[in-house]
């Protein structure tokens, strides 16, 4: 099977592994551009829902809406803790949520359940970040 423009998405998977944690194929088309990838947005854009859809790249939603992009170190069922300021992120086992979904959707009588759980917040250099912002006014 012959693709073209595999090497573009090679590419895109490789930045998207450098990246520290979740980002936008906006972003990421940033840090391809400042590399002089030639590579554009929306080449950038079909080989994120590509890897995405291939599992080889966690795809979620950010609170503001925005597709974020990951490639994970985890294959198979996982749960994110993100953080919402530089987007670090942590893959978290989640057995409660696991037990509780399963649970939940049998009790409606529900079968083939999933579930997409993420928790946003601040993590713990932009926590100790921000409690310095504070002091200085
Ligand atoms: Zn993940
Ligand atoms: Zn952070
Ligand atoms: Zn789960």
């Amino acid at each position: 099977m012959v693709q073209r423009n595999t090497w573009q998405r090679d590419r895109v998977r490789e930045e998207l592994s450098d990246a520290p944690g979740f980002i936008s194929a906006q972003d990421l088309h940033a840090r391809l551009r400042e590399q002089n990838t030639g590579i554009g947005l929306a080449t950038v854009y079909r080989a994120l829902s590509t890897l995405a859809a291939h599992g080889e790249a966690d795809s979620l939603q950010s609170p503001e809406g925005e597709s974020l992009y990951r490639a994970c170190a985890t294959t198979g069922h996982h749960h994110h803790l993100i953080c919402r300021r530089c987007g670090k992120a942590v893959e978290i086992a989640a057995t409660d949520v696991e037990e509780w979904a399963r649970r939940t959707a049998a009790a409606h009588g529900f079968t083939e359940a999933e579930h997409v759980v993420d928790i946003f917040g601040l993590c713990a250099d932009c926590t100790a970040l921000r409690a310095h912002e504070r002091d200085n006014g």
